[in-house]
């Protein structure tokens, strides 16, 4: 592909920014946002960083209508030498293009997305925040415009990137948290599309979370879509859990997306020589093994809290506390290591962040 120029519009309009002591997630955006459009004959073209604005589309625009859409999060960090560093981004896009395979969106230049996103940055940058825990959230995504009512891949897309200053997940340090095992309802199923990162996995865990959320747990975990016996992922995490000295994470299937934090916690208790394996886990090993005391730890993986421990896990009615509730001790370390490596403040022994 020829290599294209990224065209620059500034903002002469610029909005105030939040006091990083009430940063949420997700609902304040910065002055910029990088496009690229793409029509047949054309493919991707036009990138450009413009003024942050609503855009107007066609009521029978294809993105109203079947969800064929992908998207991607990853953050950028302010580190103390005043870099932005970006953690692991080039996993985020090559797996923005498996989404887009499954969805037959057609694939997108990484090249081109990762120096759209570095000059978005550069003129946002202002927007990093700063403080503890604080990043800024970065979300791609691309939804089909093309006007058209008929069930078939849009012959025209547009790419985009936004972005929003987010604050730390927990207020002090990590939490536990207390999720309920789901067994009614199903996140996706083997051949489905559980492996993109498409709006419509999103909607179809919402009924489960909210019936979570209503008896006071924070988030559901999945079983797998089939005999509802295999454990697949927590909420919108990758999950772990330390059994009797081994870490064991689900094995990856077409049901599971695979996080970059997780490959990222794999390689670093391979590095620090932790025993782990991937492999195929069911819920009721957990629980039998609970029961003779070998659960050590359970914790989620991804790019919003990091690293989140599970205190407490739910299950027709059967309810085991893990690690008395606390924080456990290799989770602590994951979050620590994690943490400090994407704000530049540990060594990054396996060159994830780039500037
Ligand atoms: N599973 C699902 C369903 C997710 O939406 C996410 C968040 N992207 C993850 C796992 C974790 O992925 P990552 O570590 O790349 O954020």
């Amino acid at each position: 592909m020829t290599e294209q120029t990224i065209e620059i519009n500034l903002s002469n309009n610029k909005k105030e920014k939040p006091n990083p002591d009430q940063l949420s997630f997700g609902k304040v955006f910065t002055d910029h946002m990088f496009t690229v459009s793409y029509s047949e004959g054309k493919g991707w073209h036009e990138p450009k960083v413009t003024p942050y604005q609503p855009i107007t589309l066609d009521p029978a625009s294809m993105v109203f209508h079947y969800g064929q859409t992908v998207f991607e999060g990853l953050k950028a960090y302010l580190a103390n030498d005043g870099r932005i560093l970006l953690f692991r981004p080039k996993k985020n896009l090559e797996r923005l293009n498996l989404s887009n395979q499954r969805l037959c969106i057609p694939t997108i230049d990484e090249e081109l997305v990762l120096s759209g996103l570095k000059k978005l940055l550069e003129v946002d940058k202002e927007w990093i925040p700063n403080a503890p825990g604080t990043s800024l959230y970065i979300r791609p995504f691309i939804i089909p415009t093309e006007a058209f009512l008929g069930v078939a891949p849009s012959n025209h897309y547009q790419f985009m990137i936004i972005l929003s200053p987010v604050g730390s997940y927990y207020k002090e340090g990590i939490n536990p948290v207390k999720i309920y095992v789901e067994d009614q309802y199903v996140r996706a199923v083997s051949g489905g599309t559980g492996k993109a990162k498409t709006g419509g996995n999103y909607a179809a865990s919402l009924k489960a979370q909210e019936g979570a959320t209503s008896r006071g747990f924070s988030q559901v975990l999945w079983l797998d879509g089939v005999e509802k016996k295999y454990i697949e992922e927590v909420g919108s995490m990758n999950i772990f859990f330390k059994i009797n000295g081994e870490v064991v994470t689900p094995a990856l299937n077409e049901s599971i997306l695979e996080g970059v934090t997780r490959n990222s916690v794999l390689q670093l208790l391979k590095y620090w020589e932790i025993p782990v394996s991937e492999r195929k886990i069911s819920i009721e090993e957990v629980f039998e093994s609970y029961s003779k005391g070998l659960v050590e730890e359970a914790f989620g993986t991804g790019t919003a809290a990091v690293i989140s421990p599970v205190g407490e896990l739910s299950w027709r009615g059967e309810n085991i506390v893990i690690n008395n509730g606390e924080t456990g001790t290799i989770a602590k370390k994951l979050y620590d290591t994690l943490t400090g490596i994407q704000k530049g403040d540990v060594t990054d022994y396996f060159d994830w962040t780039i500037s």
